[in-house]
């Protein structure tokens, strides 16, 4: 006859339930993590329950209950036991290859944990005829079977499975899961050792609330997949979410909706009501439906993962977003209607990952348009990302292997009748050797920082050209693009290349958008100012593109201005064309500064712009851009000599 203490049980029971009712009470969406761990908590409750039950029932009531329900609950308890081994084991193992790429191995030692626990089943369904784990005499007394301690044994192989995964690929664990493994397995070995020389006092539930308590502290902690001011889950359980789906193909929609100018916000009514509007957006989309998990993807960024089910369902949840976001919000005695950005992805079983998602919502949002700025996820946006994608490729490559050319493109000087400047472009070519458009590859680079190498790249070329030059050349252009003005060597790298070869500064023009003034109007200003005190002097790119503010352009020291073709396209056809082109052109002339019109493809406009005074000429009219071999070709052609000076 045995005689167990319940102690620990009745103790570990009691802490294993206030640990579950502390973690569902939290406000949050369970990722797979949180649901591996619901899972541990209740099978330890369960189990516990089990124990107490069966060591009840045999101590006290075993003449009373028939037999086949002693081998029930203890049969239950023994399968629970080992089940709760292999979850945690499982889990555990999730942890360890989370940042693998080869998954290989993880599901393979996941197969032979659910092949030990199934064999360890088969051993206790097959235990009321066999009687290897344990039996029942005829007055219903637990008797240890000779497999008895088999459960014990299978526990530590997985153990020591799970503690050599963890120390081959050490290097790839994170703090978190590196202290579990030094606490766990030890903490666990010695408790089974100490049941297994003491087996009447069940360390069984402690074993596992111990377990559960230091995953609880590792890898459930709030912070880790919870944003702290909404309540919802934040970027990484998403990514976590949107994995899982990935991995069992299960079709989803996420609707992704950023709060333009919420900066505004801020500004007008404090970060405190700030914060306010953030929960009650999180909070109306958390509310949308029971379906939809909403995370805060970024500090103006939500998202809403709904199961996809047809594109009837798909459109209902982004009108009822869209919808919402066109009404006011009142927060307090605010009501404000907020603008957003708002673009979906379907995902139907493609070949795809969840960094290919991310990227492709922001590139979503960032071609959002409209009143209501809401892109839906189409097979056009799709493919024009994935050419963006490959053109981005194209042109790392073209940077790493040095291939991308700079075409020159003259400008016809009107007062003067030659070609005296010109305007670097920069070309790529693809792999069958037809030439991309700056105006697709140039963006790209800026949103992906490698503006600067093609600037540096570009600047190296006009510099050698210049420095080598014969043709009456006297300045050439270079394009930069706004992002270029922060960095903090750009006034010392711009001079020492033009001492590398000798240029005169003077003979070096930078061409500007005006969507760089409307960043950091002082800060450009100062860059400006010091380039021109060097003698290199600022072009005006675009003029009339639709960033113009007139009276910021007032404080730039600009020595030029390049009429855009869109001005310049009606012209001299067009009477309100012409009103302009000739009013610009006298009032930058006014201002002192000169004039380029950009675009002029045929006679008669270049003809007009000559007499009202434009300064110089770039069209297809006068000359293409063309490659440097040809570019002196023609200016040797043109017996383009020069005899004046270097003018701003
Ligand atoms: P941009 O600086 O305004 O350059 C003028 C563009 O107008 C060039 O296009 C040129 O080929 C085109 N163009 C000139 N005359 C005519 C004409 O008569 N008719 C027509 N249809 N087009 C004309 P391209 O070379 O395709 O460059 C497009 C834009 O890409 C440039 O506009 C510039 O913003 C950017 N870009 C080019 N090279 C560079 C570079 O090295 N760095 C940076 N940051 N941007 C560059
Ligand atoms: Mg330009
Ligand atoms: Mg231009």
């Amino acid at each position: 006859m045995t005689n167990w203490s319940l102690t620990t049980e009745v103790f570990s029971l009691v802490v294993s339930i206030i640990l579950l009712f502390n973690y569902r009470g939290r406000k949050w969406h369970y990722s797979r993590k949180s649901k591996f761990y619901l899972v541990c908590l209740s099978t330890t409750i369960v189990s516990i329950i089990l124990n107490i039950l069966c060591v009840h029932s045999i101590e006290n009531a075993a003449g009373y209950l028939p037999r086949w329900f002693h081998m029930l609950i203890n049969s239950g308890y023994f399968v629970l036991i080992l089940f709760m081994v292999t979850v945690v084991a499982c889990y555990l193992l999730e942890i360890i290859y989370e940042h693998i790429y080869e998954q290989r191995w993880m599901q393979r030692i996941r197969r032979v944990f659910i092949g030990i626990t199934a064999a360890y089943m088969a051993l206790v369904v097959s235990n009321p005829v066999t009687g290897f784990l344990f039996w029942f005499d005829a007055e219903n007394h637990y008797l240890r079977g000779p497999l008895n301690r088999v459960g014990y044994y299978l526990m530590a192989v997985e153990v020591l499975i799970i503690l050599g995964c963890a120390l081959l690929n050490w290097k790839h664990l994170n703090d978190s899961a590196r202290q579990v493994i030094r606490t766990l397995p030890p903490a666990v070995i010695l408790l089974t050792i100490f049941q297994l020389l003491y087996p009447d006092n069940l360390l069984n539930g402690g074993i596992m609330v111990i377990t559960d308590i230091i995953m609880l502290f590792n890898f459930q902690s709030h912070r880790i997949e919870v944003d702290s001011l909404t309540g919802l889950g934040n970027r990484g359980c998403l990514y976590q979410q949107m994995e899982r789906r990935i991995r069992l193909q299960s079709y989803f929609q996420v609707i992704v909706v950023s709060l333009s100018r919420f900066n505004l916000i801020n500004q007008h009514y404090g970060a405190k009501n700030g914060d306010a509007f953030l929960y009650e957006v999180g909070r109306w989309m958390d509310e949308l439906s029971p379906e939809g998990q909403v995370y805060r993807m970024g500090n103006v960024e939500f998202c809403v993962l709904f199961p996809y089910r047809n594109e009837e369902q798909a459109e209902f949840w982004v009108k009822a977003v869209q919808q919402r976001f066109l009404q006011p919000w009142v927060v307090g005695e605010i009501k404000v209607v907020l603008p957003v950005r708002c673009a979906e992805v379907v995902y139907q079983g493609e070949q795809w990952n969840c960094s290919n998602i991310f990227e492709f919502i922001n590139y979503s949002l960032r071609h959002t348009s409209g009143k209501d700025g809401l892109v839906r996820f189409d097979q056009k946006l799709f493919a024009c990302w994935n050419r963006d994608r490959e053109v981005l490729s194209l042109l790392r490559q073209a940077v790493r292997d040095n291939r991308l050319e700079v075409w020159y493109q003259p400008l016809y000087d009107c007062k003067t009748g030659r070609y005296n400047s010109a305007e670097a472009l920069i070309r790529m070519r693809d792999h069958d050797g037809n030439l991309i458009s700056p105006s697709v590859f140039i963006p790209l680079a800026e949103e992906n920082g490698l503006v600067d190498e093609l600037t540096w790249f570009v600047l190296e070329e006009i510099c050698r050209f210049l420095g080598g030059e014969r043709y009456g050349i006297e300045s050439v252009s270079l394009n930069m693009s706004a992002q270029q003005f922060v960095s903090s060597d750009l006034i010392q790298r711009i001079e020492d290349c033009l001492r590398r070869y000798q240029v005169q500064p003077q003979r070096l023009k930078i061409e500007i958008t005006e969507r760089v003034l409307s960043e950091d109007v002082e800060r450009m200003c100062a860059i400006i100012n010091r380039l021109r005190d060097m003698g290199v002097c600022f072009y005006l790119d675009d003029f009339g593109t639709g960033y113009s503010n007139l009276s910021s352009l007032l404080g730039i020291p600009i020595s030029c201005v390049k009429l855009d073709r869109s001005i310049i396209s009606g012209y001299p056809h067009d009477k309100h064309s012409c009103i302009m082109v000739k009013t610009i052109v006298h009032l930058f002339h006014q201002m002192g500064c000169r004039i380029v019109a950009e675009g002029v493809e045929d006679e008669l406009a270049a003809r007009q712009l000559r007499l009202v005074g434009v300064d110089w000429i770039q069209g297809f009219y006068y000359a293409k851009p063309m490659p440097v071999d040809m570019f002196t070709a023609f200016l040797s052609q043109k017996l383009n000599f020069s005899d004046s000076d270097n003018k701003c």
